[in-house]
C-alpha cells in the first residue's frame, strides 16, 4: 500500500486497485448475488434499485464520482442488498476483499485496530438483527440474506433520517413543479409541487424513500410547512414573472402525520394570509389512507379547509380502498386517478373500465378529475374523450425547477395534442 491510498481525493485512490469500464445500462451488481468487490466511482453515474418481494423495483438513489458502492462485500462477502446499474459510461476502481484485507494487514496498527473494531461491531449488529435465539449461531442463508437486506435498510433509514433534518437547513432540499393541464383547452391549470433532495455525496434521493422515513421520525412536519410556504411563494413569483392572468393553482402533498398534527389548519391559514395566494389556489393532496385511519378528525380538518376555500385532492385514487361510501362523508373537491390505471388503460379493459367509472363517479359528485402519469399522446386523447378534466404526466412535462418552469410557461401558452 502506498500513501496515496489513504487520501480522500477519489482521483488519487487508484494505488493497487484495478479499473473497470462499464457501459451505460450495464448492471454492476445484482441484488441477492454474492460478490467480493466494492467499487469507487471514478467517473459516471449509477442508479441503485431495490427489488421488493412482489418483484417491483424501486429506485433508491443515484451515486456519482467519489462514492463507494457494494462495500459490504469486502467486509463479509454478504449477498448484494441492491442492484446497481450504470446510468452513464462509468470508470470504476475495484477493491476486492483480498485487496482490502491485504491493505489492512499492512496499515498503521492503530488504524488497523480501529477499523477492525468498527467492522466487528457493524457485522455483529447485522447478524443479531431479527434473528431468533436458536438461530443465533448460524442462520440459514435465506434468513441471513433477508436479515442483512432488512438491517442494512434499517441502518440506511437511520442515516437518511438524521441527514434529512440537516439537509432541510442546508438547502439541499428543493421543490420541483409539474404542470397540470386542462384537457379541454391544453392550457396549464396549475402545478403539483414535489420535493427533491440532492445529497452532496449520494446524489439524488427519491422522495418515495425519504418522505416515509421523515414521516416516521417526525421531520416531515417541518418539511411540509416549509414546502407549503415555498410553494405559495413560488406560485406568486411565477404569476408575476410570466404575467399569467388567470388563477393558477398549486397542489401540495401532505402526510397523515402533518394532517394529524395539532394546529395544522391554523398553520395553513397563516401561511396563506402571509402570501397573496388565494385559498382557492391552494390544493391539499392527501391519500385515501389518511381518511380511513382517522375519519372523524380528518373530516373536521377537511371541513375547515374547505370552508376557507382550499381545494382537497385525493391522491393515487383507486389504489387504496374499495369502499366508496367515504367519498360522500368527506368534503373532497378533486380525485387524482392513480398512474397505474392510466398506464394500463389501452391494453387492459379492467383499467379502462375503472378510469371511466372514476370519471363518471367524480362528475356525479361534482368533483374535478385529474389523471396522473400520462406518458403518451394516445392516453391524453382517450382521457379527453372520456371527459376527464385535467392531466399530469411526462407527456406534457416532467417536474421542473422554478427557473425551468418559468421559462416553460412563458414559451408554452397551450399544449396541443
Ligand atoms: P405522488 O404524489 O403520486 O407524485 C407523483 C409522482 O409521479 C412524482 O414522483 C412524479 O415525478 C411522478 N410522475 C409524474 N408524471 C409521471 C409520468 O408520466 N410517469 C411516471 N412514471 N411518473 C410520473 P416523485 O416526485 O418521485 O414523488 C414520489 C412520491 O413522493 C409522490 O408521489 C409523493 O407521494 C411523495 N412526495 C413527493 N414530494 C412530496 C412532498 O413535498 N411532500 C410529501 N408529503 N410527499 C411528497
Ligand atoms: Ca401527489
Ligand atoms: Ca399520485
Amino acid at each position: 500500500m502506498t500513501d496515496k491510498s489513504t487520501q480522500t481525493n477519489h482521483g488519487n485512490l487508484d494505488a493497487g486497485g484495478s479499473k473497470k469500464h462499464i457501459k451505460a445500462g450495464e448492471a454492476i451488481m445484482v441484488q441477492g448475488e454474492r460478490g467480493d468487490s466494492a467499487y469507487i466511482i471514478e467517473s459516471g453515474k449509477v442508479e441503485i434499485t431495490l427489488q421488493a418481494p412482489d418483484n417491483t423495483e424501486k429506485i433508491v438513489g443515484t451515486r456519482g464520482p467519489g462514492a463507494m458502492i457494494g462495500e459490504m462485500a469486502i467486509i463479509d462477502n454478504a449477498p448484494r442488498t441492491a442492484t446497481v446499474r450504470a446510468l452513464e459510461d462509468c470508470i470504476l476502481l475495484e477493491i476486492t476483499a483480498d485487496d482490502f484485507s491485504n491493505r489492512l494487514d499492512h496499515s498503521d496498527p492503530i488504524l488497523k485496530m480501529t477499523i477492525q473494531v468498527i467492522l466487528t461491531r457493524y457485522r455483529d449488529t447485522l447478524i443479531r438483527a431479527n434473528i431468533a435465539g436458536e438461530n443465533r449461531n448460524r442462520p440459514p442463508p435465506e434468513v441471513a440474506e433477508l436479515t442483512h437486506a432488512k438491517h442494512s435498510n434499517a441502518v440506511e433509514s437511520v442515516k437518511i433520517s438524521n441527514e434529512f433534518k440537516a439537509a432541510l437547513d442546508n438547502g439541499e432540499v428543493s421543490l420541483h413543479y409539474q404542470p397540470i393541464v386542462n384537457l379541454k383547452t391544453g392550457e396549464i391549470s396549475g402545478f403539483e409541487s414535489l420535493m427533491r433532495w440532492e445529497h452532496p455525496e449520494r446524489g439524488f434521493i427519491s422522495p418515495s424513500i425519504f418522505i416515509p422515513i421523515a414521516e416516521e421520525s417526525g421531520a416531515i412536519l417541518k418539511a411540509s410547512q416549509w414546502a407549503l410556504k415555498e410553494s405559495c411563494a413560488a406560485l406568486q413569483r411565477l404569476e408575476q414573472r410570466t404575467g399569467y392572468n388567470s388563477d393558477l393553482f398549486m397542489s401540495v402533498n401532505f402526510t397523515s402525520r402533518d394532517f394529524a398534527a395539532e394546529g395544522f389548519v391554523d398553520s395553513v391559514y397563516e401561511t396563506l394570509s402571509r402570501s397573496d395566494v388565494k385559498p382557492s389556489q391552494l390544493h391539499i393532496e392527501i391519500t385515501e389512507r389518511m381518511l380511513i385511519d382517522q375519519p372523524e378528525s380528518a373530516r373536521d380538518t377537511l371541513q375547515m379547509c374547505r370552508k376557507a376555500g382550499i381545494d382537497i385532492s385525493i391522491d393515487d385514487f383507486g389504489t387504496g380502498y374499495s369502499s366508496l361510501s367515504y367519498l360522500q362523508y368527506f368534503p373532497i373537491s378533486t380525485l387524482k386517478i392513480d398512474r397505474s390505471f392510466i398506464k394500463d388503460m389501452h391494453e387492459n379493459e379492467g383499467s379502462m373500465a375503472l378510469v371511466k367509472s372514476i370519471i363518471a363517479l367524480g362528475k356525479n359528485m361534482n368533483m374535478k378529475i385529474i389523471a396522473e402519469g400520462v406518458e403518451k399522446l394516445e392516453e391524453a386523447q382517450i382521457l379527453r374523450d372520456l371527459d376527464c378534466d385535467m392531466a399530469q404526466g411526462y407527456y406534457f412535462a416532467k417536474p421542473m425547477s422554478e427557473i425551468q418552469i418559468t421559462g416553460f410557461i412563458k414559451d408554452t401558452s397551450k399544449i396541443e395534442f
